[in-house]
C-alpha cells in the first residue's frame, strides 16, 4: 500500500510502499476513502508528542470501508463505512473505563500516534476507535467531522447553554465552521468571533446571528451589549486571544477551550470571580460521540466545507492547513 510517512521531525512527509496491515484480535482493518488534516497533525509532524516513534504515518479524521475483522470482533463486518478519530478506542480495564468514561479512558490510546494513522490506504484501529458514518455523508465529508466536527458537537452539547442562549464561536476556521452550524442547529443564539469581510460573510451565510469583527470591534463590548456570552467556545489556537475572552462573558458564562495553543493563557482571577464564570476544556469523545455527531450532521444537512488532495500530494495539504489556507478544512484522499 502508499503510505505518506514522518520519517523525521518537521521534515517533509515521504511517500513509502509498505505491507498492507493485519488485523489482530480485537481490531479492524480499513480501507481509507479520505483523511482530513488537522491543526493536531503538528504534533506528529515536528515530534512534539511526548513519547512518540518514528516512523510515523499521520492522520486521525479517517473514513473509509472496513475490508478485514481480527479475531473477536462482533460488532463490525466487511464493507461497513466507519470513522476513525483522535480516540484510538479505550481499554475496559481503568478506573476511567470502570465509570464508563471512555474518552478519558487512561490508556491513552491515540489514532496516529500510539499507532499508525489515515495519510495511507489501509489503517489498522481498534474496534473500540470505529464509528458509523450515515449514509448522507460522503467519505471526503465525513473525515473532519471525525475531530474538527466531534470536538465542537461533544464541546457545545456538553456545555451549559441552553436553546435560545448567546454562544459565541471564536475562530472561524476547520473547528469554527462546524461548530457555527451546530450551535445553530442546537438552537442558539449564534455570535461568530472573526475577522475579515469574507469570513463574516461566511459565518452568517453557515449561521451565524451576529458577527463580531475581531480586528476592528471590541469582543466584549459587543457581547455584553446582547447580555454577555452563555458559553464562548474558543477554537482557534492563539492563546493571547482566548485569554481575551474571559470579560466577553455572562453571569456563570463558560469559556470552553478546544483549541490548543502551546503557550500558556493568561487570565484575571477577578474577571472569573465576579461574574461565577469559568473555563473549561474538552478533549473531542470517544467514537460513539462521533456516530452521533455525523448522525446529527446528516440529520441538519451540516456538512464541513472542504479541499481535496490526493494523497500523494499530503505535503500540500499540510501546507495549506498549517497557513490557514484552507477553507476549511483540508482532506486527502486515497
Ligand atoms: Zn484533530
Ligand atoms: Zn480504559
Amino acid at each position: 500500500m502508499k503510505a505518506m510517512v514522518v520519517r523525521a521531525a518537521r521534515g517533509p512527509l515521504t511517500l513509502e510502499k509498505r505491507e498492507v496491515p493485519k488485523p489482530g484480535p480485537g481490531q479492524v482493518r480499513v480501507r481509507v476513502h479520505a483523511c482530513g488534516v488537522c491543526h493536531s497533525d503538528v504534533l506528529v509532524h515536528d515530534g512534539i508528542w511526548p513519547g512518540l516513534q518514528l516512523p510515523r504515518v499521520p492522520g486521525h479524521e479517517i473514513a473509509g470501508t472496513i475490508d478485514a475483522v481480527g479475531a473477536g470482533v462482533t460488532r463490525f463486518e466487511v464493507g461497513r463505512r466507519v470513522g476513525i478519530g483522535w480516540h484510538g478506542g479505550y481499554c475496559n480495564r481503568c478506573n476511567a473505563c470502570a465509570e464508563g468514561d471512555h474518552p478519558l479512558c487512561e490508556a491513552g490510546w491515540i489514532t496516529a500516534i500510539s499507532s499508525d494513522g489515515g495519510y495511507a490506504e489501509y489503517v489498522v484501529a481498534d474496534s473500540t476507535a470505529v464509528a458509523i458514518i450515515p449514509d448522507e455523508i460522503t467519505f471526503a465529508d465525513a473525515a473532519p467531522l471525525l475531530c474538527a466536527g466531534v470536538t465542537t458537537f461533544n464541546a457545545l452539547r456538553h456545555s451549559p447553554a441552553r436553546p435560545g442562549n448567546l454562544v459565541a464561536i471564536q475562530g472561524i476556521g476547520g473547528l469554527g465552521h462546524l461548530g457555527v452550524q451546530f450551535a445553530r442547529a442546537m438552537g442558539f443564539r449564534v455570535a461568530a468571533l472573526t475577522s475579515g469581510r469574507d469570513k463574516a460573510a461566511l459565518a452568517t451565510k453557515l449561521g451565524a446571528n451576529l458577527v463580531v469583527d475581531t480586528k476592528t470591534e471590541d469582543v466584549t463590548a459587543a457581547l455584553q451589549r446582547q447580555g454577555g456570552a452563555s458559553v464562548i467556545l474558543a477554537t482557534a489556537p492563539d492563546a493571547a486571544s482566548i485569554s481575551k475572552l474571559v470579560p466577553a462573558l455572562g453571569r456563570s458564562g463558560t469559556l470552553v477551550v478546544v483549541a490548543a495553543p502551546l503557550e500558556p493563557m493568561q487570565v484575571s482571577a477577578l474577571d472569573l470571580i465576579g461574574q461565577r464564570r469559568r473555563i473549561q476544556g474538552w478533549p473531542s469523545g470517544d467514537a460513539q460521540d462521533s456516530t452521533e455527531t455525523m448522525a446529527f450532521a446528516a440529520l441538519h444537512g451540516i456538512r464541513p466545507m472542504i479541499e481535496t488532495f490526493p494523497l500523494e500530494r499530503a505535503n500540500d495539504a499540510y501546507a495549506h492547513m498549517l497557513e490557514g489556507r484552507a477553507r476549511f478544512r483540508a482532506v486527502i484522499e486515497a
